[in-house]
């Protein structure tokens, strides 16, 4: 497994694939690797000749220097769980290799998606990672591009951006990879405290009992319900929002769309945590 530290490195290293006709598989990260990371790179290593991933914690796309200070940073454990996972090339970014003219976001329009659940929230958050992705894809130049369905959102978001800069990228999109409890892995996890991982897969009960509401009852009484049921417990609702998987506006009547996912944004302590589930 080659370690790449320097964009110019890589992309010689690209250019000799690509003259040789290989197929190039990228999964970005911000490090701190699960499961759900690896699932996406196990389908790169199966649909390409090469697979690239990212360690990258992109300053631009957190709203809050404290979250930023505390992201998770693991980078030996990373590159043992990448080489063990058969990844061939790890790219391991500075801010200065990524924003060589100073850390600042590139506005986008993503034509709505950005102003939706995470990004009322999050003000300026797509917009950062959209540069980094640019940036990354830039570099990079991949075939496949995998993202997972965890941030379904960002998943969207650089569809959208895909399309609007006309980019030869294929995007792919990887399920969610769950603990046996059914709580969404992420990094984040690994600061929960006993407790709040206790709590923590909560999360995706509600989101399946919201499912099953759903089923039988109307947008307004599923959000009541969704409401009602995070008050029993130690995690605090952000959001919940039924929506439409396209738009990702607010599903008003259900016969208008195909594609129907539930969106929750909730806090263990100061902890932020996200998930869907697709109901239509
Ligand atoms: P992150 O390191 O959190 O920026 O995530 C990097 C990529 O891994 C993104 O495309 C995420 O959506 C994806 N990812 C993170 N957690 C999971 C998960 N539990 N299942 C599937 N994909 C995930």
């Amino acid at each position: 497994m080659f370690v790449v530290r320097k964009p110019n490195e890589l992309e010689n290293l690209i250019d000799k694939l690509k003259k040789s006709n290989k197929k190039v598989g990228f999964v970005p990260t911000m490090g701190a690797l699960h499961k759900g990371h690896l699932s996406l790179l196990e389908q790169s290593k199966k649909e390409n000749d090469f697979s690239v991933v990212s360690i990258f914690v992109n300053p631009t796309q957190f709203n809050s220097p404290v979250d930023l200070e505390k992201y998770p940073r693991t980078e030996l454990m990373d590159l043992k769980i990448l080489e063990e996972a058969g990844c061939d090339v790890v790219f391991v970014p500075d801010v200065l290799g990524i924003y060589p003219g100073g850390t600042f976001s590139e506005k986008f329009d993503f034509k709505g998606l950005e102003f939706q659940m995470e990004g009322k929230f999050r003000p300026g958050h797509f917009d950062g990672v959209g540069t980094v992705v640019k940036r990354l894809f830039e570099i990079v130049s991949p075939d496949n591009a995998y993202f997972g369905e965890k941030d379904f959102q960002q998943l969207r978001i650089i569809q959208q951006m895909v399309e609007l800069l006309g980019l030869e990228i294929n995007i792919v999109a990887v399920p969610i990879m769950r603990e046996d409890d059914g709580l969404a892995m992420s990094s984040r996890n690994q600061r929960l405290t006993p407790e709040m991982r206790k709590e923590a897969p909560k999360i995706y009960q509600i989101l399946k009992e919201a499912a099953k509401y759903f089923q039988k009852h109307p947008v307004k009484k599923v959000r009541e319900f969704v409401i009602a049921q995070f008050e029993d417990t130690i995690l605090k609702l952000e959001y919940f929002e039924i929506a439409d998987e396209k738009t990702l506006r607010p599903i008003v009547d259900c016969e208008n769309s195909e594609h129907i996912r539930a969106f929750v944004a909730v806090f263990a302590g100061d902890i932020r945590l996200i998930d869907n589930l697709k109901l239509k």
